[in-house]
């Protein structure tokens, strides 16, 4: 049976060298096994393609206890354990063990620790290390069924590294702040999102998109050796959850919207003004694209129907509306000094175009003056949320889903969260 395994390994491999190799010593080489641990026998089940492999320790053997770390602790008694191992070829691997107990004079009776395997996992660290590896770049699903487990156990997996991975993070740097929610499931489940602008990473992410989700952050950040008062600079949309939730919560941070939400205020004005339009013109019809776009982006057509729009005689709405999304394209082409005066001037235009929703939406920039001005001071967008937030509702599209809100989460942090992961290196 031996002879077995020994020739099935050294098929196409380097021979020569495990020629003089006993298949024991060649298991614990490959398992990396030191004393007092060593291969004591190796099966192997070729009906059910299955190796398993028992380990055993020296007699007289002294070890660690596992809760004080005092030495010299001899084994009291035994339990046998089993752990999933990467597979040796196709073979599903096995290993066992007889696990001592020692008596510890502080603690008394401690299994103590195997240095193949995590305490209380059913996985050695080398297959738990190819679970982290494959886990970002596909669904827990397909290495489930890759690797043969269940996902839940996967998943299992994956929490204990990610939530060890972030016991350990250190936000005692964290000064600038931005904010998203992202959509959790189809419909109406949300996350929040909080990114480290400066790193950029994924700091915290929890259900909701309501003002105590700036709360449950800022504990986070409590958590990890980081300080609410120190963070100056928070980015966001001009939702109320986030604005009262970062005054409440990180009062001491100037808010600045993201420049994507206020444009879209813009853009969302002038497509609200062409639908009311629509029936007086029916060349409005199906231009909703063209008309959020910059001259830049557009194609031949839209260009044209863009300048058309610019030339009417101006009792179209829809074509005063325009103008304005234009001439606001260049307030953040301003220089700082000139950046209020623009935005002054171009609220007073907007409000007295008689057009209701520029009006509305003139009032809304007007409500959010330091915020929308503070661009010129912090530079902060919310991009880097936004190619965040690409990689994750990537990684969900791949998955068709998440079973719950926190294996979406622990996927944020895996993907986003630049965690230094604790994973034994393949
Ligand atoms: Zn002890």
């Amino acid at each position: 049976m031996e002879r077995t395994v020994l020739k099935a390994l050294t098929l196409g491999g380097p021979g020569d060298i495990l020629a003089g190799l006993e298949s024991k010593d060649l298991f614990a080489l490959a398992l990396g096994l030191t004393k007092p641990w060593f291969v004591s026998a190796n099966e192997l089940d070729t009906e059910h393609r299955r190796l398993e492999i028992a380990i055993d320790f020296e007699r007289g053997a002294v070890f660690e206890c596992s809760e004080c770390g005092a030495v010299g602790c001899k084994a009291y008694d035994t339990e046998q354990r089993r752990w999933r191992h990467l597979n040796f070829f196709q073979y599903e691997t096995i290993l066992s063990a007889r696990v001592p107990r020692v008596d510890c004079n502080q603690c008394g009776k401690r299994l103590v620790k195997v240095p193949w395997a995590r305490e209380g996992s059913g996985f050695t660290l080398l297959f738990e290390a190819l679970i982290m590896m494959m886990a970002p770049h596909m669904p827990v699903a397909a290495i489930g069924r890759i690797v043969g487990e269940h996902d839940t156990r996967l998943w299992r997996v994956i929490h204990h590294y990610v939530e060890d991975g972030r016991a350990e993070r250190d936000d005692s740097l964290v000064r600038r702040v931005g904010m998203d929610e992202t959509s959790s499931r189809r419909g109406h489940a949300y996350i929040s999102l909080f990114v480290d602008m400066d790193v950029p990473r994924v700091l915290f992410a929890t259900e909701g998109k309501d003002a105590s989700t700036v709360q449950r952050f800022r504990e986070d950040l409590l958590l990890h050796g980081g300080h609410p008062d120190a963070v100056k600079e928070a980015c966001s949309d001009m939702s109320a959850a986030f604005i009262n939730g970062i005054g409440e919560f990180l009062p001491k941070a100037s808010i600045t919207f993201d420049k994507f939400h206020v444009t879209k205020i813009i853009g969302d004005a002038v497509d609200k003004t062409r639908r009311a339009e629509r029936a007086d013109y029916p060349e409005l019809k199906g231009q909703r694209y063209a008309l959020l776009r910059s001259p830049e982006t557009m194609n031949d057509d839209q260009l044209q129907f863009a300048s058309e729009l610019l030339l009417r005689k101006t009792s179209m709405k829809t074509a005063r509306a325009f103008h304005l999304k234009l001439v606001f394209q260049d307030f953040y082409r301003q220089p700082k000094s000139l950046a209020e005066t623009f935005l002054e001037k171009w609220c007073r235009w907007a409000s007295r175009s008689r057009i209701e929703a520029m009006v509305d939406a003139a009032r809304t920039i007007r409500r959010h003056w330091h915020g929308v001005l503070r661009w010129f001071t912090s530079h902060l967008t919310n991009g880097l949320l936004e190619g965040i937030n690409s990689l994750v509702q990537a990684a969900k599209a791949r998955a068709r889903g998440y079973r719950t809100a926190r294996n979406l989460i622990t996927m944020v942090y895996l993907i986003a969260g630049k965690l230094e992961l604790n994973v034994t290196h393949l």
